[in-house]
Formats: structure tokens, C-alpha cells, sequence
């Protein structure tokens, strides 16, 4: 295995600190260093950068992020037991990690970083879908984050890169693709991780767009997008029922046949149909 640090080999940070994966934690652990510097290398030169990572276990992708030359790390982890083990490796980089123990959905990054951020993160998976959408709906945009190199399940992945037509394509490719670049940089199989999950792996790269590729509200956005995927496969004059009014009158005024489903629709129809609906409330 690779040393990239003089920090001892991830195994043996697992057994001098007893770090047995939990799977209620969705721990799968990368243990080669080789492979979390590639991960580091994801988003491009990391000199100086701030970059916030969520879930840093033993530390195999922070020691990555930190010997690729990161200047700011903050890691957000859950699992006590994995502080000491982090405790030595912002030891190893002085003043260049803070760890945080605790539970990212409850940290503001902004108390600790300043902008421009990259998060970098190989994700819990049960909490990873709720974070991606918060970092897609900030308030404002452009975000605080200059790019998200996330780890996800590959089918997690193909949804949030998917394009109109795929049978992946849904509520993430539009959330994700509206006021995003995204594109998958890695696939990573089971035994890359210690356990092996039961599923492949992909790391998903996503850089903001200084502005939305078509105006649209975003909570008009959401709201149209979330119910038109909710029954994918009916047409949208019945899964837009919810609405009220003339949906037909809504449709026609985006340009949308109202036989159309809505894993055809582009990112371009919602955008328009956002707009309508906005125009129909008088916004
Ligand atoms: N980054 C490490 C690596 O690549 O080997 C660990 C990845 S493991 C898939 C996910 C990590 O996220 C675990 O260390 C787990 O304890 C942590 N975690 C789980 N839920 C969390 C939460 N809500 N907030 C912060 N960390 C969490």
C-alpha cells in the first residue's frame, strides 16, 4: 500500500483504534492512499484551497486532500471513535485540519470556512441524497462551494448525470443540471472499500454555473419537477393535476405537448413550465 505521508498504514489506524465499520453509519472505508489521492485530485489543484470534507473515518481521503496540498480542511464526522485517529493526522498537518465531531446535517461550514469551498466527501450513503439537495438550494447562487466531488452508489450517480429520455433521469438530473455542470469522474468497484458494499461506487464532480442555464423560480422549479416525477409514468395533464387549473393552459404555455411524460421533458420545459405557473400566479 502507498504511503503518501509518514503517518502509519490505514490497517493499522483500524486496529490501534479499533475502528470496526458500522453499517449503521454506512461505514466503507477506502484504505488505499493511492486511490484517495486520485479522489483528492478530483476537483484540480487543491494548494491553499479550503475544503470541507463530511465523514472522514479513519482519514484516508483527508490525508489525501491534506498531501495534495489543501490549506483548510474541516471534517464533519459522526463516529467518535474516529477523533483520536483524526487527532493524528491534523497533528501530522498542523493548522491545517479542524475535526468536528458530530453530525454534518446539523454543522453550518460557514462558522469554520470561508468561500471559496471545495467539498470533497466520500459520503455516508443514507445521508449523502440529503446533502447533495441542500447544496443544490442554497438561498443564493452562486453557492458557497466552487465544487462538489461527491462518492455515491453508481445508480445514485447515473440519476444525478442522467440526461432527458434515460430511465435514470429524474428530479436529481434537473435539480443538478439546471445550475450545474456535473460529469462522473470515477467508478470505483465493491472491493475498493473495506467491507465491500454490496453495490459499485462513483465519484460525482459538479462545478456551479454563474447563473441558472434557463431563469426559472426555484421553489417553482422544485415544485413542478418533484410532481411531475412522482408518477413518471403518466402523462403530465394527469401527474400535474396538483396544480389546479387549467394544466392543459400551463402546459401549452411551456411548449409541452400534455401527452408528454416526464422523463422526456428537458431541463429547458420545466425551466418554462416553472415560468408559467409563476406568470399564472401573478410573480
Ligand atoms: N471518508 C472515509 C473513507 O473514505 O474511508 C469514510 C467514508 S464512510 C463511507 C462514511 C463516513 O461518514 C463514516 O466515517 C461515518 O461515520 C460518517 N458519517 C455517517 N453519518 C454521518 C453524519 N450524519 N455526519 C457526519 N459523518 C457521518
Amino acid at each position: 500500500m502507498g504511503t503518501i505521508d509518514n503517518l502509519p498504514p490505514l490497517r493499522e489506524v483500524i486496529a490501534t483504534h479499533g475502528l470496526a465499520a458500522k453499517k449503521s453509519l454506512g461505514q466503507n472505508f477506502l484504505l488505499d492512499l493511492n486511490l484517495t489521492a486520485r479522489i483528492a485530485r478530483v476537483p484540480g489543484d487543491l494548494t491553499g484551497a479550503s475544503v470541507l470534507e463530511i465523514g472522514p473515518g479513519p482519514g484516508g481521503l483527508t490525508r489525501g486532500l491534506l498531501a495534495e496540498g489543501a490549506g483548510r480542511v474541516l471534517a464533519i464526522e459522526k463516529d467518535a471513535r474516529c477523533l483520536p485517529a483524526l487527532a493524528e493526522v491534523a497533528a501530522a498537518y498542523p493548522g491545517r485540519l479542524e475535526v468536528i465531531g458530530g453530525d454534518a446535517l446539523d454543522v453550518d461550514p460557514l462558522a469554520h470556512l470561508s468561500p471559496p469551498i471545495h467539498v470533497v466527501a466520500n459520503l455516508p450513503y443514507n445521508v449523502g441524497t440529503e446533502l447533495l439537495v441542500r447544496w443544490l438550494t442554497p438561498e443564493v447562487w452562486p453557492p458557497y462551494w466552487s465544487s462538489l466531488t461527491l462518492m455515491f452508489q453508481q445508480e445514485v450517480a447515473e440519476r444525478i448525470v442522467a440526461e432527458p429520455g434515460s430511465k435514470a433521469y429524474g428530479r436529481l438530473a434537473v435539480l443538478a443540471q439546471w445550475r450545474a455542470e456535473a460529469r462522473i469522474a470515477l467508478r470505483l468497484p465493491p472491493d475498493a472499500f473495506t467491507p465491500p458494499p454490496k453495490v459499485h461506487s462513483a465519484v460525482v464532480h459538479l462545478r456551479p454555473l454563474p447563473a441558472p442555464r434557463y431563469p426559472a423560480d426555484p421553489e417553482m422549479l422544485s415544485k413542478v419537477v418533484a410532481m411531475a416525477f412522482n408518477q413518471r409514468r403518466k402523462m403530465l395533464r394527469a401527474a400535474l393535476k396538483g396544480l389546479g387549473g387549467d394544466v392543459e393552459g400551463l402546459l401549452a404555455a411551456a411548449g409541452i405537448a400534455p401527452t408528454e411524460r416526464a422523463e422526456r421533458v428537458s431541463i429547458e420545459g420545466f425551466a418554462a413550465l416553472a415560468r408559467a405557473l409563476a406568470a399564472r400566479q401573478g410573480g
